[in-house]
């Protein structure tokens, strides 16, 4: 039977998805299951790897039933997943403790213990020492679960999201990680492309328990488990670099922003990694036939989510989508909201900062709320480009957009205006599924080359700045103070 689709599972961090793409890109069906976050306590987020196993699978074959697709139809599976999110399990694949996600920060202590080596990781990794990234996730469930002696004798696995989906799908014949999620660990070492015994010892964690590396482009194995026909798993890559993948950034130079719950601006820097200062990440983008591209990455923490902030808790708005409106109703332009709930990421990486608003009046209404909190994540992923200018020297006159909050006209022209660049959102929503879509597409001559996938890529709405270049400025320096001042309030 003639092969007519590439499912792409997007495991994220609130919802699992599978997208169904016919062999053009389109897509034909999406299913989708919300999955639950535990916060049993203070700092601490948890999954349950059973939920996230199970969900992939009922979404996977709720797109076969519903989309009305042939197992045989199907030329490949690809996983897109979020990632740090840190799981151990045993040979059997059942999961030994809940799996910590990339958010929590309850492994702090262990990051703080092993300080002096700060330095060395990295140079070695590319990140920084921060708990937010595998290595002191392991740490802490290898002591809390007591697991210690049962990793030195090879019966406990790490894996992150796409290494224990893969054990699942493949019926554990496949054990891999896939190499851009490995360079999330603070385990890799990125210049010599393999795990590292020093970090491996100063961390101590058992090179048993880790999976071999594959490139990003490659058949990581055959599931059964829809029908007796075998389907390849035909590519991986994490979610952030799966949607430089999508916003098809092939090229050194290039780069974009997702405004999802926090937002994640990614660089391709091309061939040659090198260490980056003002907490920026060296990490690896994607492995390709025996080729590694390398991406710069600085973070966002609270984006999209302090516009859940302005709905949730303080409930000024109903849907997300009406911040727009009332942006647009405001005129307000003395308010400025720092929304850093959870401290700041690039380039300050302040665990301890709190949200504060500055500039509020007699006049101050919730409109002016809205626009301040849109506002504020248009700031911050100027703080980040600012950064990525200045540590490469280079001019930056465009960037790439997609992520929920990039829905938000009012957010990109503000984007545009205050970065002083063009704000180009694209065609297709779902680039991250897209990104894993046009690796698989590689791997199985489907396409044959990236020049062919860029050719092909649309975009939705450019932007332009309108801005006068005294009002950015002001503006701009106004926002830095607030930052400067939230921080002061500890
Ligand atoms: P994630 O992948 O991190 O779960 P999504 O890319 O699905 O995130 O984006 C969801 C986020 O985008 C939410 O935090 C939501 O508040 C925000 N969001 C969605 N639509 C809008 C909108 N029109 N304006 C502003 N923010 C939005």
């Amino acid at each position: 039977m003639e092969k007519k689709y590439i499912i792409v599972i997007d495991q994220g961090t609130t919802s699992t998805r599978a997208i169904a793409f016919n062999l053009k890109g389109e897509i034909c069906y999406i299913a989708q299951k919300e999955i639950h976050c535990l916060y049993p306590f203070d700092g601490a987020v948890e999954q349950d790897a059973n939920e996230i196993l199970s969900s992939t699978i009922e979404v996977i074959k709720e797109c076969i039933e519903k989309g009305n697709i042939y197992v045989r139809e199907i030329a490949s599976l690809g996983i897109a997943n979020q990632r740090e999110t840190t799981i151990l399990f045993d040979k059997n694949g059942a999961p030994l403790c809940p799996a910590i996600v990339w958010q929590s920060k309850q492994s702090q202590s262990y990051c703080d213990k092993i300080k002096d080596y700060e330095n060395v990781i990295q140079n070695k990794t590319g990140l920084i020492l921060n708990p937010y990234f595998s290595a002191s996730k392991i740490a802490y469930l290898l002591d809390h679960y007591n697991l210690h002696e049962k990793a030195k004798n090879g019966d406990v696995l790490f894996g992150n999201v796409e290494t224990f989906l893969l054990y699942h799908l493949t019926n554990k014949k496949s054990y891999y990680s896939e190499i851009g999620n490995a360079s999330r660990t603070l385990l890799f070492n990125i210049y010599e492309k393999k795990w590292d015994e020093e970090l491996l010892s100063i961390f101590n964690i058992p090179k048993c328990m880790l999976p071999e590396v594959k490139d990003s482009k490659s058949i990581f194995g055959y599931t059964t488990l829809f029908s007796n026909v075998p389907i390849p798993i035909a590519g991986i890559l994490g979610d952030q670099q799966a949607s430089l993948f999508g916003q098809t950034c092939f090229n050194e130079g290039e780069l974009k922003n997702t405004y999802g719950t926090g937002c994640f601006l990614l660089m391709n820097i091309g061939k040659t990694p090198r260490r980056y200062n003002q907490g920026l990440l060296t990490t690896i983008a994607w492995g390709m036939d025996k080729e590694i591209t390398y991406a710069l990455e600085g973070s966002v923490l609270i984006g999209g989510a302090a516009i859940q902030w302005l709905r949730d808790e303080l409930k000024i708005i109903q849907k997300s989508s009406e911040s727009e409106e009332c942006a647009l109703k405001s005129k307000d332009e003395e308010l400025y909201v720092v929304p850093s709930f959870v401290g700041l990421g690039t380039p300050y990486w302040d665990n301890d900062c709190k949200g504060s608003v500055f500039g509020i009046r007699r006049s101050t209404n919730k409109d002016a709320f809205v626009k301040a909190t849109l506002e504020a994540i248009a700031y911050e992923s100027k703080d980040v480009l600012e950064v990525i200018k200045e540590e490469t020297g280079k001019e930056i006159t465009s960037i790439q957009v997609d992520g929920g909050a990039s829905s938000n006209n009012y957010l990109m022209q503000f984007q545009s205006d205050i970065m002083n660049c063009e704000v180009k959102k694209s065609y297709v929503k779902e680039s991250t599924a897209l990104g894993v879509f046009y690796l698989c597409a590689l791997t199985l001559n489907i396409f044959t080359s990236l020049e062919e996938i860029k050719k092909a890529h649309r975009y939705e709405k450019i932007f332009v700045p309108m801005m006068d270049e005294k009002k950015r400025n002001e503006k701009y320096k106004k926002w830095k103070l607030a930052i400067k001042c939230a921080r002061m309030f500890k």
